[in-house]
């Protein structure tokens, strides 16, 4: 039977340890969060941002736009932020409306306010392997704490991860290899091809990461392995993961329960790039 890896605990304490660091830089650092449209999922994520900032003495500003606001708009007032001396992150959260162009908007974020490690800038810098001053996507983030966690050696390790996306997927296989673990990453193309099933079947680590519930079926999992489930699905008012859990967490040496895995971590990663942040300004 799997060990849980609750990111809650691990939460707790970065968030404490953030706290005691933002006191004796004797800075009350500013978070901007733009929020366009309505979406239940994105609402849920900036209350609990709200809630951790306020913790954490952060002041929270939420700039809500209505769905309709253009790219010009939008992109004056990034600029506005970048300009205001007394802020120190900004967050375009996702997802924009079709008609915004997400990766045009976020690079006129200026680096060293890009509290979610999005600009092309902050991804060059994952993908060169310099440490100095980076920022990096915090689920990516969130997801090496929890392995980190578990004490294993990850040197040598085989790791599948399940989703390519620039939040998880793709910033993921780059940190794994700074570990020198060995990464494959699967996408739906994996499975249109009647591939995932031998992937994940060979993966000590298995990170998935794809919106899809219970994709990942239990009886797959190869015996010890270490499973982090990233995915968040509302099913019949319940929330579960990617990976069916109960029969994965037989097989498994470690595994994420959902909710209360990678999730709490999340938003502690995203605080901790806010510190990041006001150093990188002092
Ligand atoms: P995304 O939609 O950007 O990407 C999904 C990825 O999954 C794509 O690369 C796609 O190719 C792959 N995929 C989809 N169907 C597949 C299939 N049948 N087989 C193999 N691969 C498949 O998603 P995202 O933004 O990376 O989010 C993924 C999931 O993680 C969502 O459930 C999201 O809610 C959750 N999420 C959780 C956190 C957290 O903090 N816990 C943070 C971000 C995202």
């Amino acid at each position: 039977m799997a060990q849980l890896l609750e990111g809650k605990k691990i939460a707790d304490k970065i968030i404490a340890e953030i706290k005691a660091q933002f006191i004796a830089l004797n800075r009350q650092p500013v978070l901007a969060c733009i929020l366009v449209g309505d979406n239940a999922g994105a609402e849920a994520y900036v209350k609990s941002q709200a809630k951790i900032a306020e913790s954490l003495g952060v002041t929270y500003q939420l700039h809500k736009f209505a769905a309709l606001v253009s790219e010009v708009e939008l992109g004056e007032f990034i600029k506005q932020l970048n300009s205001e001396k007394s802020v120190n992150g900004i967050i375009l959260q996702m997802p924009l409306p079709k008609h915004l162009d997400y990766e045009k908007l976020v690079s006129q974020i200026e680096p060293k306010k890009d509290v979610e490690g999005l600009h092309p800038e902050n991804m060059g810098k994952l993908i060169c392997g310099s440490s100095s001053g980076r920022v990096v996507p915090c689920t990516a983030n969130a997801v090496m704490e929890l392995l980190n966690s578990t004490q294993v050696d990850l040197r040598g390790l085989e790791a599948v991860i399940v989703g390519r996306s620039k939040i998880v997927g793709k910033p993921l296989a780059l940190l794994l290899l700074e570990k020198s673990v060995t990464v494959t990453v699967c996408h739906s193309a994996t499975s249109k091809a009647g591939k995932l099933q031998e992937h994940v079947n060979r993966a000590q680590i298995l990170i998935v990461a794809t919106g899809k519930a219970e994709l990942i079926k239990g009886s797959w999992i190869k015996e010890g392995a270490i499973v982090l489930d990233v995915g968040i699905n509302r099913v019949e008012g319940k929330l579960i993961g990617d990976v069916e859990f109960k029969p994965a967490e037989e097989r498994a040496s470690f595994i994420t329960p959902v909710p209360g895995g990678v999730g709490p971590l999340t938003v502690a990663m995203l605080m901790r790039n806010l510190l990041a942040c006001v150093k990188a300004q002092l």
